[in-house]
């Protein structure tokens, strides 16, 4: 099935998508920038083996949409964009990503850029060195991006269980924590410092083996960690994971993680809310990172992860008592909030159905 990017465009209210290409360093990409009517784009730099241009193009339109809700939502003046870049072989990294650089400093300031999967410190120094409009590693930037992230999320799951059980606190609860990657890891810690008994499911053995030593995290293999009986399921791994089959057997009445796009349709939000399992939306509880680098980029100043926290959790508790109000499922509420405060109309415009190109 063929992507017409116009009327996709049009459809969701896109300003620009550009089309990356380097022959030196054989970089492919797309760079999206959705919506910069309340500020600058914020985006992170997504590097994945994608199939082919199209999935690569469809996860930069969907990235980049979610970040202007994130961003609205978060009540902060920016807007939201993405970079992709097609992992392969034989791609030259350091070119590539130092291309990257060069064009984001082009746009003179229209889109700030830092951390997303496959990008870390190591390629976010390439980038920094050819633009001012990426997160720096280390000490010249805003600090650790994921435990600012990881502050969110734990807010956001104490603003679920208030809603389920009355009372905000993690002891005695049961969560299961889908990755121990960076933000899991970070998750995992808090909660059991608050006296939860956590789960964790992560595909890398050896990171898992490490993490349950060091946090007495209690493993579970990857696969399984959605029929575990618990309060909380926490997607801290990949996008588009609940779905028919996840859904069908998750026993959890919480789903509060940090994982990007985790509902594999819309409608999947709609059915966790008819059964009764609370989803804290994606674009509520994962804000931690952006807010903390927009602050330190359009302020100047160091955000602390306890402001953040507090932040991403007043933000999560509105939507959660909106949702519980409208007897409707929170994502669509998010996604409505968003619209409202960007005073667009659910019913998109000024799309035309476009003809298909001829062969
Ligand atoms: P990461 O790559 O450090 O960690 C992800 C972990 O999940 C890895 O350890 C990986 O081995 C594991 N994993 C992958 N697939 C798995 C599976 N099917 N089952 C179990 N484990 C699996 O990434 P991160 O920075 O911790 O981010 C986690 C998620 O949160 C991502 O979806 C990311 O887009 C999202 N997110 C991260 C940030 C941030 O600040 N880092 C901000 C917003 C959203």
């Amino acid at each position: 099935m063929a992507v017409h990017i116009l009327d996709a465009m049009a459809r969701e209210g896109f300003e620009q998508v550009l089309a990356l290409h380097d022959r030196a360093s054989g970089l492919r990409g797309f760079l999206g920038l959705h919506d910069t009517r309340q500020g600058p784009a914020f985006g992170g730099i997504r590097r994945l083996a994608y199939r082919d241009e199209k999935a690569a193009l469809l996860d930069c339109l969907r990235l980049s949409k979610a970040m202007t809700e994130k961003c609205v939502l978060a009540d902060l003046p920016a807007g939201g964009g993405k970079l992709v870049i097609m992992d392969r072989e034989g791609l030259d990294l350091e070119r590539a990503y130092r291309h990257v650089g060069r064009v984001v400093e082009q746009l003179g300031g229209r889109f700030y850029t830092g951390p997303d999967m496959g990008t870390g410190q190591r390629e976010l120094g390439w980038v920094a060195a050819e633009t001012r409009y990426a997160t720096q590693p280390g000490d010249a930037g805003p600090g650790l991006l994921a435990e600012s992230t990881a502050a969110g999320v734990f807010a956001g799951i104490r603003a679920a269980l208030g809603q389920v059980f009355g009372s905000p606190r993690v002891a005695e609860r049961t969560v299961v924590v889908q990755g121990l990657g960076q933000v899991g890891e970070r998750l995992a810690a808090l909660l059991i410092e608050g006296g939860a008994h956590v789960f964790g499911a992560e595909v890398d053995s050896e990171r898992a083996q490490r993490v349950s030593a060091e946090l007495g995290v209690e493993l579970v293999p990857p696969g399984s960690e959605f029929r575990v009986p618990c309060d909380v399921f926490a997607p801290c791994a990949q996008g588009g994971i609940l779905h028919d089959l996840s859904l069908e057997g998750l026993a959890s009445r919480i789903v509060a993680g940090a994982a990007n796009n985790v509902l594999a349709r819309g409608i999947d939000g709609d059915r966790l809310h008819e059964r009764g399992i609370l989803y804290v939306p994606d674009v509520v509880i994962c804000s931690g990172a952006v807010i903390r680098g927009a602050i330190f980029h359009l302020e100047g100043r160091r955000e602390s992860l306890e402001r953040i926290g507090e932040r991403v959790g007043r933000t999560c508790e509105r939507i959660l008592q909106r949702a519980a109000e409208e007897d409707e499922s929170p994502a669509r509420v998010a996604t409505r909030e968003a619209l409202e405060r960007l005073g667009d109309s659910l019913d998109a415009p000024d799309s035309e159905p476009t003809p298909a190109a001829p062969r």
